[in-house]
């Protein structure tokens, strides 16, 4: 029997689609293949030696977290685009090294980290840098419009230089500007930035309404009067995602005193990130 045209080109039509099948099968391989490779890599000894200099806060992680700190500041590192703007004229490895290893503090604790989909951008500016009418979850200076940090939901954050390197550098004032943003790209995910992340269960999430709008309502409080001054920047009062964020960088930077402050804030906040801080001992080398 003849085999007709319309027989041949079902065949051809087939084959198309199995080759750009497996096209798509094998690079998605070779994409799990890399993240795999990055997960795998430790710091070199120039690496270690930039952190222990910018960001000395990671000698603190124990040892069994330490191989997949390293791998998760790689894959922030490698699998991220990194732009300069208001003339900074690179974004160099060593800044995205530093950037990136902050960033990975928040995802360390996670069994299946998913590295920020969403998040494709990360503009890198040499200082703080105006606001252009557009703000969005950014922390500023106070009066003067301009922003250290800023972060959103379709995508991107946005990052001083100069105030990325001092929060790293000075690692236990409780305040990190790339701790605070990545915190609200972890709150953007659901869709909704409320100061309310993805939680597993409906009691999660009952929990940690309760637990978070009684330590925001008495920062607001405690904002109004500064007297004591409260234990968190009061600038976590503004609204329950900047409470979020403003939290976790103290989760982060200041554990112990967090959990000595504010017990179940810490718990709550211990339960999510899967990490116990409070409980890291500081290296030796570092006294
Ligand atoms: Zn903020």
């Amino acid at each position: 029997m003849e085999m007709g045209w319309i027989a041949w080109s079902e065949i051809g039509l087939g084959l198309i689609v199995l080759v750009l099948l497996g096209i798509l099968f094998r690079r998605r391989q070779l994409r799990r293949r890399s993240r795999d490779e990055r997960l795998a890599r430790p710091f070199s000894e120039g690496e270690a030696a930039i952190l222990d200099r910018d960001f000395p806060r990671w000698r603190w992680i124990p040892a069994d977290l330490q191989a997949r700190f390293a791998g998760c500041t790689r894959v922030l590192m490698e699998e991220k685009n990194y732009e300069p703007c208001g003339g900074l004229g690179e974004v160099s490895n060593e800044m995205k090294l530093v950037i990136a290893a902050q960033a990975a503090l928040t995802i360390l604790g996670k069994s299946d980290p998913d590295f920020f989909p969403r998040l494709h951008s990360i503009l890198v500016y040499p200082g703080g840098f105006r606001d252009r009418g557009r703000r969005r979850f950014g922390i500023d200076d106070g009066d003067r419009g301009v922003l250290y940090g800023e972060s959103w939901e379709t995508g991107s954050v946005i990052l001083s230089w100069d105030n990325t390197l001092a929060g790293g550098r000075n690692d236990d004032d409780g305040m990190n500007v790339v701790i605070h943003e990545f915190a609200h790209q972890i709150d953007q995910y659901d869709g909704i930035a409320d100061g309310v992340p993805k939680l597993p269960t409906r009691e999660d999430y009952a929990r940690w309404a309760s637990v978070m709008e009684l330590h925001y309502r008495e920062l607001k409080e405690a904002s109004k009067t500064r007297d004591p001054e409260p234990f968190l920047d009061p600038y976590g009062a503004t609204d329950p995602c900047e409470f979020f964020a403003v939290a976790t960088e103290s989760f982060f930077e200041d554990p112990l005193d967090l959990e000595y402050e504010h017990p179940e804030l810490y718990e709550e906040l211990a339960k999510f990130y899967g990490l116990d801080p409070a409980g890291w001992t500081k290296p030796e080398a570092f006294d």
